[in-house]
């Protein structure tokens, strides 16, 4: 028999001992803390060869998180498969940006004179408040489209991907996690004609075709689609930027995540599409990572607060 201290030891040689313990624990369905208290432990056969089978292919270059089936995003654990992009951490900043705008309020300036706007202006019937609606592009495991739905339980989230596959990974993360949000399978936004949202925010394939860091690490094994936006990396944002304006409330907002090297891109492109109050974000590791703009609202009327 074979104690948890021993089966650890021996991964050593191939894992961090982090990550040994995580898959080591995934095996024998305890946290990595309960196997550091409990090194004296024996592993059955079945939990050996489970535990190998797993260290062998994290050797191999399999990502952690499609190992365990799961990644933590904003406090959350949200499954994950190969079908959809891991959550990032910088991604929480994406997230943060939003829950800050929506709080703020003045997202949207109801009773403007667009009649196509104003018929989505979303006063409660109940209540008389109006509820902020959002919008996530490519929303994949949904861990941004799940995290503000929960995170702003008054705001009605509507997430959008072009997989199948995705959205069924997204659609169980929200039934897990009780959020209430509507998914729809399309590309980008050109399944939501005469729609309209106070807030858009994406996280969009970024990474240019060439990119080395496509071979390496965890992005070998992540779905190209989420990852690779054509030639320069632009692609999606591109399309998503042309085309947010005609799906914004007036004064609303578009978020996105890029490139560490985008932000300039970013900002001529939502510069070009009649944004203002442009501003790139940086992440934790001082990266600009996300850029901000907002459309102009026409000034007819004061902008409502929620
Ligand atoms: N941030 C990811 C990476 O480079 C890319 C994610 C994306 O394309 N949206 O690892």
């Amino acid at each position: 028999m074979t104690t948890v201290a021993a089966a650890l030891a021996a991964a050593r040689a191939k894992l961090p001992a982090s990550e040994a313990r995580l898959l080591l624990g995934q095996v024998m369905r305890q946290a990595p803390a309960w196997l550091i208290a409990h090194d004296d432990e024996l592993l059955d056969e079945d939990a050996l060869l489970a535990f190998a089978a797993l260290v062998a292919r994290r050797a191999g270059g399999e990502p952690v998180a499609y190992l365990l089936g799961y990644r933590e995003f904003f406090g959350r654990r949200f499954a994950v498969s190969p079908a959809v992009l891991i959550p990032r951490p910088e991604t929480e900043l994406l997230v943060e940006l939003a829950k800050a705008r929506v709080g703020a309020g003045a997202l949207c300036v109801p009773g403007n004179p667009l009649a196509r706007r104003e018929a989505e202006s979303r006063v409660c019937r109940d209540c008389g408040l109006v509820t902020p609606s959002i919008l996530d592009l490519g929303t994949g495991s949904g861990c941004i489209a799940i995290t503000l739905a929960l995170e702003l339980p008054l705001s009605r989230v509507t997430a959008v991907d072009s997989s199948g596959a995705a959205l069924q990974v997204a659609a169980s993360n929200a039934l897990d996690l009780g959020a209430s949000l509507r998914l729809l399978q399309g590309d980008w936004l050109s399944g939501l004609d005469g729609e309209c949202f106070d807030l858009i925010v994406s996280n969009p394939p970024y990474v240019a075709a060439a990119d080395a860091h496509l071979a390496q690490g965890d992005l070998r094994h992540e779905p190209r689609q989420a990852l690779v936006g054509g030639a320069d990396g632009l692609d999606a944002i591109r399309n998503i930027v042309a085309a947010a304006s005609s799906h914004l409330a007036l004064g609303g907002s578009l978020m996105i995540e890029h490139g560490h090297d985008q932000a300039d891109a970013v900002r001529v492109l939502m510069g070009d599409a009649g944004f203002s109050e442009i501003k790139a974000h940086a992440d934790l590791a001082g990266i600009l990572r996300v850029t901000v703009g907002r459309l102009p609202s026409t000034g007819e009327a004061p902008a409502v607060s929620y």
